[in-house]
């Protein structure tokens, strides 16, 4: 088991990387607000992780991860999905709650339990969330937020934003409303004066606000 220092290294790492790969820039604000945690905390790690060569602040004080930081990052983000994975997949464990029990685990598993756990899982390219394993792409493009659809259009959903993957109540109404990756759904209607979308799937209609439908990113069928 890791000591507590490592797992905290770990977890402001994964973040970092999470967001990078959405292609947005990180900053100690960011971190305060995601981590729930206070800016004098916040700027301490970071003097740590950048005192142990693992991000760099740039002139715009933007964190960007250096190349071994990166790397391990991305050891802790592919731990992280074939953790989801096995849950989802092999345990049962809802879909919602995923996200939150790989995050303990992911600590736990050894480069040569993450090497089995990927051959026995037969090598899953993305998340149960659609996040592709780190080093992957996705084949489907162009990829369409969910708030641009239009109207009479059939769609799939590909992938979440990853800052919906910390969100359990949201993860679990797009659940029950078959708002997951592989499902389609028909954009049944625009409600500008609500800023509401209106989906409907085999599960019936569901209601989502404009915002974030806009961290969805889905593909056109027709
Ligand atoms: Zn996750
Ligand atoms: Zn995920």
């Amino acid at each position: 088991m890791e000591g507590r220092q490592s797992v905290v290294v770990g977890e402001y790492l994964h973040l970092i990387y999470r967001i990078q790969v959405m292609g947005r820039v990180v900053k100690a604000s960011t971190l305060v607000q995601r981590l729930d945690s206070s800016p004098s905390t916040v700027h301490a790690t970071l003097r740590r992780l950048e005192r142990d060569g693992l991000v760099n602040l740039n002139d715009r004080k933007e964190i960007e991860l250096t190349e071994k930081g990166k790397e391990s990052a991305a050891g802790i983000a592919h731990r992280h999905n074939l953790a989801e994975y096995f849950l989802w997949h092999e345990l049962k464990i809802p879909w919602y709650l995923v996200h939150t029990h790989a995050h303990s685990l992911e600590h736990a598993i050894t480069p040569l339990v993450a090497a089995r756990l990927e051959e026995y899982l037969g090598h899953p390219k993305f998340c149960p969330h659609g996040s592709p394993m780190p080093g992957i792409e996705h084949p489907h493009t162009p990829l369409l937020p969910l708030s641009e659809a239009s109207t009479g259009t059939k769609i799939e959903v590909v992938m979440l934003d990853e800052s919906i993957e910390d969100e359990e109540d949201l993860l679990k109404y797009l659940q029950d409303s078959l708002v997951m990756p592989g499902q389609q759904h028909m954009v049944q209607e625009r409600i500008d004066v609500t800023h509401t979308l209106v989906l409907q799937s085999e599960n019936g209609l569901t209601n989502l606000p404009y915002d974030i439908a806009a961290l969805i990113d889905v593909r056109e069928i027709c």
